[in-house]
Protein backbone atom coordinates (compact mmCIF):
# COMPACT_ATOMS: atom_id res chain seq x y z
CA UNK A 1 0.00 0.00 0.00
CA UNK A 2 2.71 2.50 1.30
CA UNK A 3 4.28 1.47 -1.99
CA UNK A 4 1.66 2.18 -4.19
CA UNK A 5 1.31 5.84 -2.81
CA UNK A 6 5.01 6.67 -3.59
CA UNK A 7 4.68 5.31 -6.38
CA UNK A 8 1.41 7.74 -7.04
CA UNK A 9 3.22 10.72 -5.61
CA UNK A 10 6.08 9.92 -8.01
CA UNK A 11 3.98 9.54 -10.77
CA UNK A 12 2.07 13.34 -10.25
CA UNK A 13 5.39 15.00 -9.27
CA UNK A 14 6.41 13.54 -12.84
CA UNK A 15 3.55 14.97 -14.47
CA UNK A 16 4.08 18.41 -12.91
CA UNK A 17 7.78 19.01 -13.54
CA UNK A 18 7.15 18.01 -17.11
CA UNK A 19 4.00 20.41 -17.48
CA UNK A 20 5.92 23.18 -15.62
CA UNK A 21 9.66 22.27 -17.78
CA UNK A 22 9.39 24.80 -20.17
CA UNK A 23 8.51 27.58 -17.50
CA UNK A 24 10.76 26.95 -15.37
CA UNK A 25 13.73 26.69 -17.74
CA UNK A 26 12.62 30.14 -19.33
CA UNK A 27 11.69 31.43 -15.23
CA UNK A 28 16.11 30.36 -14.52
CA UNK A 29 17.19 31.90 -17.98
CA UNK A 30 15.19 35.25 -16.92
CA UNK A 31 15.94 35.52 -13.52
CA UNK A 32 20.27 34.83 -14.47
CA UNK A 33 20.32 37.26 -17.04
CA UNK A 34 22.87 39.96 -16.90
CA UNK A 35 22.21 41.04 -20.76
CA UNK A 36 19.52 43.45 -20.08
CA UNK A 37 20.07 45.05 -16.58
CA UNK A 38 20.26 48.89 -17.16
CA UNK A 39 19.02 49.08 -20.86
CA UNK A 40 15.79 50.44 -22.10
CA UNK A 41 13.89 48.52 -24.50
CA UNK A 42 11.11 50.68 -26.34
CA UNK A 43 8.25 48.11 -27.92
CA UNK A 44 6.37 49.45 -30.51
CA UNK A 45 3.07 47.33 -31.41
CA UNK A 46 2.48 48.75 -34.99
CA UNK A 47 -0.99 49.71 -36.11
CA UNK A 48 -3.97 50.10 -33.43
CA UNK A 49 -6.91 52.49 -32.83
CA UNK A 50 -8.01 54.06 -36.06
CA UNK A 51 -5.79 51.58 -38.28
CA UNK A 52 -6.49 47.68 -37.18
CA UNK A 53 -3.39 46.96 -39.81
CA UNK A 54 -4.11 44.05 -41.94
CA UNK A 55 -7.22 42.30 -41.81
CA UNK A 56 -7.46 38.53 -43.11
CA UNK A 57 -10.04 36.31 -42.05
CA UNK A 58 -11.70 38.70 -39.30
CA UNK A 59 -8.20 38.54 -37.54
CA UNK A 60 -6.80 42.54 -37.22
CA UNK A 61 -3.09 42.65 -37.22
CA UNK A 62 -2.96 45.31 -34.46
CA UNK A 63 -4.33 42.90 -31.75
CA UNK A 64 -1.80 40.37 -32.45
CA UNK A 65 0.68 43.08 -32.50
CA UNK A 66 0.00 44.30 -29.36
CA UNK A 67 -0.30 40.86 -27.73
CA UNK A 68 3.16 40.13 -28.55
CA UNK A 69 4.65 43.02 -27.69
CA UNK A 70 2.74 42.62 -23.84
CA UNK A 71 4.66 38.97 -23.65
CA UNK A 72 7.62 40.07 -24.75
CA UNK A 73 7.44 43.30 -22.41
CA UNK A 74 6.89 40.67 -20.04
CA UNK A 75 9.97 38.89 -20.71
CA UNK A 76 11.98 41.78 -20.90
CA UNK A 77 10.98 42.92 -17.37
CA UNK A 78 11.46 40.07 -15.81
CA UNK A 79 14.88 40.09 -17.02
CA UNK A 80 15.98 43.75 -15.76
CA UNK A 81 15.21 45.63 -18.48
CA UNK A 82 13.05 49.06 -18.43
CA UNK A 83 10.77 48.64 -21.18
CA UNK A 84 8.45 51.52 -22.91
CA UNK A 85 5.08 51.08 -25.05
CA UNK A 86 4.48 53.14 -27.95
CA UNK A 87 0.74 52.12 -26.71
CA UNK A 88 -0.49 49.39 -24.17
CA UNK A 89 -4.20 49.13 -25.57
CA UNK A 90 -5.85 49.71 -29.07
CA UNK A 91 -5.42 52.71 -29.87
CA UNK A 92 -3.22 55.26 -32.19
CA UNK A 93 -0.83 57.92 -31.20
CA UNK A 94 -2.17 60.14 -33.91
CA UNK A 95 -3.18 63.93 -32.75
CA UNK A 96 -6.67 64.84 -32.22
CA UNK A 97 -8.42 66.82 -35.35
CA UNK A 98 -5.46 66.26 -37.69
CA UNK A 99 -6.21 65.69 -41.27
CA UNK A 100 -3.50 63.17 -41.96
CA UNK A 101 -3.87 60.43 -39.08
CA UNK A 102 -1.32 57.89 -39.98
CA UNK A 103 1.59 60.78 -40.41
CA UNK A 104 0.59 62.40 -36.90
CA UNK A 105 1.07 58.42 -35.47
CA UNK A 106 4.23 57.39 -37.10
CA UNK A 107 5.72 60.44 -36.11
CA UNK A 108 4.48 60.24 -32.48
CA UNK A 109 6.28 56.65 -32.73
CA UNK A 110 9.28 57.95 -34.22
CA UNK A 111 9.88 60.16 -30.91
CA UNK A 112 9.36 57.50 -28.61
CA UNK A 113 11.72 55.04 -30.50
CA UNK A 114 14.26 58.28 -30.88
CA UNK A 115 14.88 59.53 -27.57
CA UNK A 116 18.21 59.83 -26.13
CA UNK A 117 18.09 57.17 -23.45
CA UNK A 118 17.13 54.45 -25.89
CA UNK A 119 19.10 51.19 -26.34
CA UNK A 120 17.29 49.76 -29.00
CA UNK A 121 13.74 49.46 -30.11
CA UNK A 122 11.40 46.23 -31.67
CA UNK A 123 8.80 47.04 -34.14
CA UNK A 124 6.06 43.99 -34.14
CA UNK A 125 4.05 43.82 -37.40
CA UNK A 126 2.74 40.39 -39.12
CA UNK A 127 3.11 40.28 -42.95
CA UNK A 128 0.60 39.78 -45.63
CA UNK A 129 1.18 38.43 -49.57
CA UNK A 130 -0.75 38.11 -52.96
CA UNK A 131 1.32 34.56 -52.67
CA UNK A 132 -0.43 32.34 -49.86
CA UNK A 133 2.44 30.20 -49.70
CA UNK A 134 4.96 32.81 -48.03
CA UNK A 135 5.38 31.61 -44.57
CA UNK A 136 7.39 33.00 -41.74
CA UNK A 137 8.71 35.57 -39.32
CA UNK A 138 11.19 37.97 -40.92
CA UNK A 139 13.33 40.74 -39.18
CA UNK A 140 13.97 43.78 -40.87
CA UNK A 141 16.60 46.67 -40.42
CA UNK A 142 17.70 50.09 -41.30
CA UNK A 143 19.45 50.28 -44.81
CA UNK A 144 23.21 50.51 -44.64
CA UNK A 145 22.79 50.11 -40.46
CA UNK A 146 25.84 47.33 -40.00
CA UNK A 147 24.60 47.66 -36.05
CA UNK A 148 21.13 46.85 -36.72
CA UNK A 149 21.97 44.14 -39.13
CA UNK A 150 23.53 42.55 -36.44
CA UNK A 151 20.71 42.80 -33.93
CA UNK A 152 18.16 41.47 -37.17
CA UNK A 153 20.47 38.58 -37.53
CA UNK A 154 20.50 37.38 -34.03
CA UNK A 155 16.64 37.69 -33.83
CA UNK A 156 16.18 36.09 -37.07
CA UNK A 157 18.32 32.78 -35.46
CA UNK A 158 15.84 32.87 -32.39
CA UNK A 159 13.06 32.69 -34.84
CA UNK A 160 14.65 30.32 -37.30
CA UNK A 161 14.97 27.99 -33.90
CA UNK A 162 11.45 28.51 -32.75
CA UNK A 163 9.25 28.61 -36.15
CA UNK A 164 11.43 26.87 -38.51
CA UNK A 165 11.38 30.13 -40.54
CA UNK A 166 13.69 29.99 -43.78
CA UNK A 167 14.03 33.47 -44.08
CA UNK A 168 17.19 35.20 -43.70
CA UNK A 169 17.28 39.31 -42.27
CA UNK A 170 16.54 42.08 -45.11
CA UNK A 171 17.06 45.69 -45.11
CA UNK A 172 14.02 47.75 -45.05
CA UNK A 173 12.40 51.16 -46.24
CA UNK A 174 10.58 51.63 -43.14
CA UNK A 175 8.80 54.91 -42.09
CA UNK A 176 10.33 53.58 -38.36
CA UNK A 177 13.50 52.50 -39.83
CA UNK A 178 14.27 55.42 -41.83
CA UNK A 179 12.67 57.89 -39.46
CA UNK A 180 15.02 56.86 -36.27
CA UNK A 181 18.61 57.30 -35.70
CA UNK A 182 18.73 54.75 -32.54
CA UNK A 183 19.62 51.05 -32.75
CA UNK A 184 16.31 48.75 -33.81
CA UNK A 185 14.58 46.68 -35.97
CA UNK A 186 11.11 45.98 -37.09
CA UNK A 187 10.23 42.26 -36.81
CA UNK A 188 7.23 40.92 -38.98
CA UNK A 189 6.41 37.83 -37.18
CA UNK A 190 4.03 35.54 -39.58
CA UNK A 191 1.75 35.97 -43.13
CA UNK A 192 -1.43 36.85 -42.18
CA UNK A 193 -2.25 35.10 -45.17
CA UNK A 194 -0.36 32.03 -45.04
CA UNK A 195 -2.90 29.40 -43.26
CA UNK A 196 -0.34 27.30 -41.37
CA UNK A 197 0.86 31.11 -39.58
CA UNK A 198 -2.82 32.64 -38.95
CA UNK A 199 -3.71 29.05 -37.33
CA UNK A 200 0.16 29.45 -35.24
CA UNK A 201 -0.54 33.10 -34.71
CA UNK A 202 -4.18 33.19 -33.14
CA UNK A 203 -2.57 30.97 -30.50
CA UNK A 204 -1.28 32.07 -26.98
CA UNK A 205 1.45 29.22 -27.11
CA UNK A 206 2.86 30.15 -30.14
CA UNK A 207 2.96 34.07 -29.48
CA UNK A 208 4.42 33.13 -25.80
CA UNK A 209 7.15 31.16 -28.09
CA UNK A 210 7.84 34.29 -30.58
CA UNK A 211 7.56 36.45 -27.79
CA UNK A 212 10.60 34.59 -25.75
CA UNK A 213 12.58 33.77 -29.09
CA UNK A 214 12.70 37.73 -29.72
CA UNK A 215 13.59 38.53 -25.74
CA UNK A 216 16.64 35.49 -26.09
CA UNK A 217 17.79 37.48 -29.41
CA UNK A 218 17.89 40.66 -27.94
CA UNK A 219 19.67 39.19 -24.85
CA UNK A 220 21.94 37.32 -27.40
CA UNK A 221 22.83 40.37 -29.34
CA UNK A 222 23.16 43.03 -25.89
CA UNK A 223 25.71 39.87 -24.64
CA UNK A 224 28.21 40.39 -27.78
CA UNK A 225 27.81 44.24 -28.05
CA UNK A 226 29.56 44.95 -24.17
ZN1 LIG B 1 1.74 46.08 -40.04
Amino acid sequence: MKRKVVFVIYCVGLVIALLYRGRLTKAFALMTDQNLKGTVIVLDAGHGGNDPGAIVSGQDEDEINLDLVLKLADYLERAGAEVRLTRSDDVDLSDEGVSNIKRSDMAHRAEILNAEDVTLFISIHCNTSGDQRCQGSQVYYRINDKISQKLADTIQLQLKEATGSKYIPASGDFYLLNETDNLGVLVEVGFLTNSYDLTQLKTEDYREELAFSIYKGISQFLEKLF
